[in-house]
């Protein structure tokens, strides 16, 4: 089994190095794992580390297409929250 990576990726490049099996890529199309090398983790962590530290819903799925971090577990992707709001920065 492996997981999979959606159009939902925000491409934070934060999952990649920590793969144990170099299974995940980032390529022009966007980021992608390749099922011959992705354990899902299993023996070498209690969980799958793409999931662990990725920071966008829906963009990590198992095998059936569960999202590891489906909408609303996170509160929301990190990466659209943290961006500044509009408006005039101080000073201006
Ligand atoms: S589940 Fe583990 S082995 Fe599979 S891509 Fe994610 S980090 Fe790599
Ligand atoms: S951690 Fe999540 S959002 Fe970031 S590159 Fe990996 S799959 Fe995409």
């Amino acid at each position: 089994m492996a997981l999979a990576i959606t159009e939902d990726c925000v491409r934070c490049w934060a999952c990649l190095p920590l793969c144990p099996n170099e299974a995940i890529s980032a390529g022009a199309a966007g980021f992608d794992i390749d099922p011959q090398r992705c354990t899902e983790c299993v023996g070498d962590f209690a969980a799958p580390q793409c999931g662990e530290i990725c920071p966008a819903e829906g963009a990590l799925v198992d095998a059936w297409g569960h999202a590891l971090n489906p909408p609303g577990s996170l509160g929301g992707a990190p990466v659209a929250a943290a961006a500044p709001a509009p408006g005039p920065r101080p000073g201006c």
